[in-house]
């Protein structure tokens, strides 16, 4: 620990499906045809446009801090998941491990008009112990994972790649 060399997409991608995470990290990406994506990406450009300001420390990209400190995602989902979650804690550690202490998180949900808190828990770091070697395991592989049928697929970027 820890292991900052990833970014918050593959962090997300290793709840949402192992395979897309392999496949992302290896540089096969469909991203611009994928009409989801598109939305995803418009939402994220035009939503709390009053506070945005996008951040880059390492390898982690965050939406916007807001003027109490605040670390902020937009996701254009219609429900809250764990992928985002874990995302928001993976940039809290990365604050965390250059000294920055105390920060908390909030997911914005637009579509939602719902915000989620995300603070950092005692069992945060052995649950990221656990991320990180599990995202080692999958892409130490010499192939992407077998496809696993979600409900996500026929939104996913690589649903052609995988299903046609
Ligand atoms: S289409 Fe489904 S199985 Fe394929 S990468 Fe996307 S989420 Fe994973």
């Amino acid at each position: 620990m820890p292991d900052l060399q990833y970014t918050g997409t593959q962090i997300n991608y290793y709840f949402v499906c192992k395979r897309k995470l392999w496949l992302f990290t290896k540089d096969i990406r469909f991203e611009n045809e994928n009409e989801y994506v598109q939305l995803g990406r418009l939402i994220d450009e035009n939503s709390y446009k009053r506070n945005k300001k996008q951040i880059e420390i390492g390898k982690i990209k965050i939406d916007f801090i807001d003027n109490k400190g605040v670390i902020h995602e937009v996701k254009k989902s219609n429900k809250i998941e764990k992928a985002h979650i874990y995302q928001v804690k993976y940039y809290i550690l990365t604050l965390k491990k250059m000294g920055v202490e105390n920060v908390t998180g909030e997911i914005d949900y637009p579509k939602l008009k719902k915000r989620k808190t995300i603070v950092w828990d005692s069992d945060d770091e052995k649950e990221f112990e656990s991320i990180f070697s599990g995202i080692k395991e999958i892409l130490s592989q010499s192939g992407p994972p077998a496809v696993v049928k979600k409900n996500i697929c026929s939104k996913c970027a690589y649903y052609e790649f995988c299903f046609v």
